[in-house]
């Protein structure tokens, strides 16, 4: 797991500066006022972590401070569905990619990607998944 996991709100935060920077913490706070009842100081405590959690470079403009992202968004995704992964059983993959898909409202453009991703998938795909866990965090059999 990452040590600088992403909170829900500090990804509201992230949303906002991936879309606009360099950006100020006030700027940041007017986006943000329409869809949550933060403060500015909540919004500055949110900002002062993800700083901390090296997500976001400062820069002093005259008496302002801009923020801009250090990781793009695509890859802060790709960690956090990492860190989702890692922390299953690897047999149990299949059936979490089942439910993630049952919940989403998809394109037929997206599931067309998708069929053909599973196409190719199935030319190599083993008969059964190996589980990797550690004896007594699952339920396989070691
Ligand atoms: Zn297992």
């Amino acid at each position: 797991m990452h040590e600088n996991q992403i909170s829900p709100s500090e990804w509201e935060v992230m949303r906002v500066i991936w879309t606009t920077h360099p950006i100020t913490s006030k700027e940041i706070d007017d986006i943000l006022k329409e869809k949550k009842e933060w403060k500015l100081a909540t919004t500055k405590t949110l900002i002062g972590r993800l700083v901390k959690k090296g997500m976001l470079s400062t820069e002093k403009q005259g008496r302002k401070y801009q923020y801009s992202p250090v990781v793009s968004e695509r890859e802060s995704v790709d960690g956090a569905i990492d860190d989702l992964l890692d922390q299953m059983c690897t047999t149990k993959v299949g059936q979490t990619i089942e439910s993630i898909l049952e919940k989403s409202t998809l394109s037929i453009s997206d599931l067309e990607r998708l069929e053909a991703m599973i196409q190719e998938k199935k030319v190599d795909a083993p008969e059964k998944i190996k589980c990797r866990c550690t004896p007594g965090q699952c339920s396989c059999v070691h």
